[in-house]
């Protein structure tokens, strides 16, 4: 993105969630819900594993991720994904889903990792949604097939729609 008030390239500010101007100081939000894929850069230098499309950059949760701009394909670094799903579990508002129940044809495909092009492992995920997930060990990553992170934050469970408690303790009564 560039800066539009002196056209330079702006950097995006991962932790205040905005894009800033080093030669002008401006800043500029980046748009759109916390809880949805928001583009922050159109190129990655990462193609897709499944439909060849360049990944782009996207923050979710002000987590950085990539998202295929063809195939709607995620990856996300192994720690990210697992603050994502809590953090879009306990802020969801809407009724739970009940997964379908799991692909097992899902479990006999073999893609590999966007990034090392090494075979990724391909396993049942061990949280709520059914869904069928591929990890790179070596470079700690999670491939979501479109929709499936939608699974999981929608699949039933105590931890839906409890924000977490502040930092200080709340008072017993
Ligand atoms: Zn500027
Ligand atoms: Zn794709
Ligand atoms: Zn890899």
């Amino acid at each position: 993105m560039n800066c539009g008030n002196c056209g330079a390239p702006m950097t995006f500010v991962w932790d205040r969630d905005h894009f800033f101007c080093e030669y002008c100081k401006t800043s500029a939000l980046l748009p759109g819900a916390l809880s949805d894929v928001r583009v922050v850069d159109e190129k990655s230098g990462v193609d897709c594993t499944l439909c060849n499309a360049e990944m782009q950059v996207g923050s979710l949760q002000r987590e950085r991720v990539l998202q295929c701009a063809g195939c709607r394909g995620l990856l996300i670094e192994q720690e990210r994904f697992l603050r994502i799903v809590d953090g879009l579990r306990a802020a969801a508002t809407g009724p739970p889903v009940i997964p379908a129940p799991l692909d097992r044809g899902a479990l006999r495909r073999k893609i590999r990792c966007p990034r090392c092009k090494g075979v990724m492992n391909t396993h049942p995920y061990g949280g709520p949604g059914n869904i069928v997930v591929d990890n790179c060990e070596t470079c700690r990553l999670v491939w979501l097939d479109t929709g499936e992170l939608k699974s999981v934050i929608n699949a039933p469970g105590s931890d839906r729609g409890k924000p977490p408690a502040k930092d200080a303790d709340a008072p017993a009564d």
